[in-house]
């Protein structure tokens, strides 16, 4: 028998993956994160600084866009659900998107434990976007372009995906020694508060990166900012300096 032929479902979901492989997704990422997926909701886990980070990003969203209640929401690497859950207890109408099929169970199962409504898929921001081009009034894509081949690609699926003059968020991390300090060295190795590998210096993006693929689209930057983490209060503040972690607020063209 041609053993290329697949024989089982799980051989077939193996095909339809690698297939989607292609399609801008680090398979190894998905992986990764599919096993870390147990974590995402223990507040002292791997998932710790995301949910110490959650309250300052969850603010930054809701005043930029003049309140969440009744906003229509995708949110892209929505991994374990920690910032969509967060926007849909405020009234959003959220639907969250990520690869990690683990991490979406994980997401679900406590959406369904705190009684909130979220939407989970299992797709890419760029599939998604196909089917659902302009639909959306807000779109979130957090600490996830640093773990795709192509990030200007997903850049371009969420200008696709909110309406016109409709607003992106975009958060990420710098490529500068100091973000090799804090997030590899101290982050990975020194504090532990996440595993060894969860992220990779050579794949951060510098703020003039992300602003030229923003610039290829029809997003418009209206403000970036730093966001750093605060030893004294352990939690993060919005800054002016960028030197690690950063967030950009962007408005699509009408
Ligand atoms: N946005 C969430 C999770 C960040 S972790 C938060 O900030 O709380 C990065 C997430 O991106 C993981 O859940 C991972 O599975 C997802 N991811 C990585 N590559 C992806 C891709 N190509 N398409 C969709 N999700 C992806």
């Amino acid at each position: 028998m041609d053993h290329n032929t697949p024989t089982t479902i799980s051989a077939l979901e193996a095909t339809s993956e690698e297939l989607i492989s292609e399609n801008n997704v680090d398979q190894q990422e998905i992986e990764k994160f599919s096993a870390m997926a147990e974590q995402w909701w223990d507040l002292e886990g791997d998932f710790k600084p995301l949910h110490m980070l959650n309250p300052t990003r969850l603010e930054y969203i809701e005043q930029g866009v003049q309140g969440l209640f009744g906003k229509k929401i995708v949110d892209v690497g929505c991994g374990g659900g920690i910032l969509a859950e967060s926007m849909a207890i405020k009234g959003a109408e959220v639907v969250g998107i990520d690869m990690a099929h683990a991490s979406l169970q994980i997401a679900r199962l406590h959406a369904l434990e705190t009684e909130t409504k979220v939407t989970y898929k299992k797709t890419t921001a760029e599939q998604f976007a196909e089917a659902n081009a302009e639909q959306f009034d807000v779109v979130t894509c957090m600490e996830m372009l640093e773990h795709v081949p192509d990030p200007a690609s997903v850049i371009q699926a969420c200008c696709d995906l909110v309406k016109p003059g409709g607003t992106v968020y975009f958060s990420t991390i710098n490529k500068t020694w100091k973000a090799y300090l804090m997030m590899i060295l101290g982050a990975e190795h020194v504090l532990k508060w996440v595993p060894k590998g969860t992220h990779e210096y050579e794949k951060f993006i510098r703020p003039s990166q992300l602003l030229s693929a923003i610039d290829a689209t029809q997003l418009h930057c209206d403000d970036l900012c730093g966001v750093e983490y605060s030893p004294l209060s352990s939690d993060f503040k919005i800054t002016k300096n960028v030197d690690v972690n950063y967030m950009l607020k962007c408005t699509k063209v009408i």
